[in-house]
């Protein structure tokens, strides 16, 4: 039998080592590859916990991913854009309550008219924050100089998942045309990286279809695309989506649960300075899901601030939680923290380390 202890001890883990760590099914051994994640978040990135007031701008979208609520097909959606005193408001609550950070998230648009707002947002908040806010933007792909316009008014951060690195899959839950190319994707991350971004990645965990190879190719594409920080969360069915007819192949909920605690666990061990934002949908699946993505080793919380009666049409996917009230969630991570050994960090950016030594040119590019 493999000895995930030993396994835990090595300097460098092999493709055999990250396959027996995310397999373990032991009790004893899972919380032996948590303790370490701990540690490992401890020594690289220390015990604070970093805030993104997580806005959600608008659910309308060009894309068709077989897998989300808000495609553009889904024609149950009553669709919306928040207007720019909204979007204000929201950011000034976060500046206001010290979160240092926002994320400005949104269905994918690429016409001019959503370019100019996004960019006109990025610049009101700078200037009502006294440029004080941290901008990640989790717009979808965008051009070169899309790119280069918004990071030039003031984002930062960019959130760009390439859902899965597997082609097959990709196009099982994609449609297999030019605006949903995996290869548009991964440009899209080369053009964020060249722009001057932290670049985040990631993808989701649980598909139906997915195997514990093609999550290990996973981990090792976020390796290699050398991203900043990595978002990636259990894959959630919506039942007015495509892919929703797979339903009978998924993993039971608190299965998915399990896989991806262990998967941000394993993540950090293996990249063990880049910043790990413990997913929304992982609250799906379990009351304390955020919570024990913490414990396992991610560093970052994404609250939702986006004004109420909008959250319930940004409908990704089912059992969404989308009444969950940013303050409380902040409190129950800090009570949490307060025994494990952790805390929130408030009025900082928390940029992630990894693209401090990357754009000091220790990094792998
Ligand atoms: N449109 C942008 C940003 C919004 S979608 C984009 O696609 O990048 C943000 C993320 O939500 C996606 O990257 C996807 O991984 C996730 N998502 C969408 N539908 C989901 C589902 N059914 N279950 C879990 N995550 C989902
Ligand atoms: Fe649109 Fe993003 Fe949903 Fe795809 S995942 S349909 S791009 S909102």
């Amino acid at each position: 039998m493999l000895d995930i202890a030993n396994i835990l001890k090595e300097e460098s883990l092999s493709r055999e080592d990250l396959i027996a760590l995310l397999s373990v099914k032991r009790k004893e051994d899972r919380d032996l590859v948590f303790q370490k994640a701990a540690s490992v978040r401890c020594n690289n990135v220390g015990n604070e916990i970093y805030l993104r007031g997580l806005i959600e701008y608008s659910n309308i979208c060009e894309k068709n991913c077989f897998y989300c609520g808000i495609r553009a097909g889904n024609k149950q959606v009553e669709r919306y854009c928040l207007d720019e005193d909204d979007v204000i408001c929201s950011a000034r609550h976060a500046f206001e309550n010290d979160y240092g950070s926002i994320v400005i998230q949104s269905g994918e648009r690429t016409d001019q008219d959503f370019i100019n707002k996004i960019d006109s947002l990025v610049r009101k908040i700078k200037i009502i924050s006294e440029h004080k806010l941290g901008i990640t933007l989790s717009c979808g792909d965008q051009s070169k100089e899309t790119y280069h316009r918004w990071f030039e008014s003031g984002a930062h951060r960019y959130l760009l998942r390439f859902e899965t690195s597997d082609p097959d899959l990709y196009y099982k839950i994609h449609p297999n045309n030019k605006k949903h190319f995996l290869l548009n994707r991964l440009t899209s991350l080369q053009y964020l990286k060249e722009t001057g971004y932290q670049v985040g990645s990631g993808m989701m965990i649980g598909l139906p279809g997915q195997n514990i190879e093609n999550l290990i190719d996973d981990l090792l594409m976020l390796k290699v695309l050398n991203v900043d920080m990595v978002g990636m969360g259990p894959y959630i069915e919506h039942k007015d989506t495509p892919l929703f007819k797979e339903k009978s192949q998924l993993l039971t909920k608190n299965e998915r649960l399990g896989l991806s605690l262990l998967t941000i666990a394993v993540l950090r061990i293996l990249i063990p300075d880049i910043n790990i934002a413990a997913a929304t949908a992982l609250d799906s699946l379990s009351d304390d899901g955020r919570l024990q993505a913490i414990r396992a080793g991610a560093n970052v919380l994404m609250p939702n601030i986006t004004p109420l009666k909008y959250r319930e049409n940004y409908f990704l996917y089912e059992n969404k939680p989308y009444l969950t009230e940013a303050d409380a969630l902040i409190r129950k991570i800090n009570e949490s923290g307060s025994l494990n050994g952790y805390h929130i960090k408030l009025g900082e950016w928390g940029d992630s380390k990894h693209f401090a030594k990357r754009v000091k040119g220790f990094g792998l590019d």
